[in-house]
């Protein structure tokens, strides 16, 4: 079985680990107005589902 030679350093794991959950999960562009919104929910911004306005935006 093939075993590390060294212990990864500390710096080394968090270097690694900065590249963990750089977003959100479940965030997506809007694609009206391309701001970032929660996946399978209306935008905040323009009150828009799936290419049709279902809130007016204020
Ligand atoms: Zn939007």
């Amino acid at each position: 079985m093939a075993v590390p030679q060294r212990r990864t350093s500390k710096t080394r794991k968090r270097m690694r680990r900065t590249h963990f959950k750089i977003s959100i999960p479940g965030m997506v562009a809007c694609p009206q107005c391309h701001e970032m919104k929660l996946a399978h929910r209306i935008c905040k911004n323009c009150g828009s589902y799936k290419g049709r306005t279902v809130v007016e935006a204020e």
